[in-house]
């Protein structure tokens, strides 16, 4: 006879949820009320996805892609999922008219919810060391469309950052004052989508590092607050990388019929995208997620995540 684990004895694990687990999908765990600018973490939600029998004791890596609506996260973190689905295989990528599936991901302008968003399944991966790592996938979306929500953006930013091995910050075409500001506290990877200066940087690791560089240098002539906010994100982030993705082409951007397969979508993207994945994902990159100089579990980031919330519900 099966032995009840303490969260089943709990019922936090009931033959339902265990069913629901097993298909998996985004999972809101964090809502943001814009009306009244309260967060919320859905705890049972989170639970049921951390504190799976399999991964609630494995030190966990959390991969977190933060930004404004329609930059295409989804898009990336559905090819972030094909690699992590097909990790054995070199062509990860997906066939040519093999529509794309996971986040859900659209075109169009209408909003979506603010928030922070889990994939419900998480990966067991066996790192190059021998040891095994959970996986959890994270979309955090914030909206900038206004002052009054430039402050809960950051707030459910920080949280992200905060609950993730690696922050990736997904922007558009550039560095804007903006989105350095946005930052209040691991890994920190700029990723610039729609990059239109190959020739000045190339695409890619280097090119985004002779980028970044240049964008994050403190200059003695520039505005004092400028010069802090420099120094700060330095004393933040123990490792700051910076990739420059070209634009994925006219169809992926603008065609309402686009349903992501590989076909429509331009080759410099892809060559791009099968370089940046890995980079983020495969084994021997996998950073586990510290806290205090200590590996943290699947079932210790429950806790965290509580606690977090509630100093930025104060
Ligand atoms: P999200 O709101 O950030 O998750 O964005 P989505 O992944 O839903 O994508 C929004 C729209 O942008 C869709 O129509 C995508 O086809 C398109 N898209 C995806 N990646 C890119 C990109 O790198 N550049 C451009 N210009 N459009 C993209
Ligand atoms: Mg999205």
């Amino acid at each position: 006879p099966h032995k009840m684990s303490p969260e089943e004895e709990e019922g936090l694990l009931s033959e339902e949820d265990e069913e629901e687990a097993l298909s998996a999908r985004p999972v809101q765990i964090v809502v943001a009320h814009e009306d009244d600018h309260a967060f919320e973490l859905d705890e049972a939600a989170l639970e049921r996805i951390l504190l799976q029998e399999h991964v609630r004791d494995l030190n966990v890596v959390v991969v977190s892609v933060a930004g404004a609506f329609r930059k295409g996260k989804s898009f990336l973190l559905d090819f972030m999922l094909r690699f992590m689905y097909n990790q054995t295989s070199c062509s990860w990528l997906g066939g040519h008219e093999e529509p794309l599936t996971g986040f859900t991901w659209r075109g169009g302008c209408e909003r979506e919810t603010t928030g922070i968003l889990a994939w419900s399944e998480v990966f067991v991966v066996d790192k190059p060391d021998g040891s095994k790592v959970a996986v959890l996938l994270i979309d955090t979306q914030g909206a900038f469309d206004s002052q009054s929500t430039i402050k809960d953006c950051a707030t459910l930013f920080a949280l992200s950052t905060m609950t993730s091995s690696v922050q990736v910050y997904n922007l558009s075409q550039n560095v804007q004052e903006d989105d350095l500001q946005h930052l209040q506290v691991c890994t920190l990877m700029f990723l610039i989508r729609d990059w239109s200066y190959p020739y000045e940087h190339s695409y890619g690791l280097e090119g985004g590092k002779s980028f970044l560089e240049k964008r994050l240098q403190v200059k003695q002539n520039q505005h004092e607050e400028l010069q802090n906010v420099r120094k700060h994100i330095h004393s933040c982030f123990s490792n700051i990388g910076c990739f420059l993705l070209p634009h994925p082409g006219l169809k992926v951007a603008t065609n309402p019929n686009f349903d992501g397969r590989l076909t429509d979508i331009d080759d410099d993207f892809k060559t791009e995208l099968v370089n940046l994945v890995p980079i983020l994902l495969s084994p021997e990159n996998l950073v586990e997620k510290e806290i205090g100089g200590s590996k943290v579990t699947c079932r210790d980031l429950v806790q965290y995540f509580k606690a977090y919330m509630k100093i930025y519900q104060g």
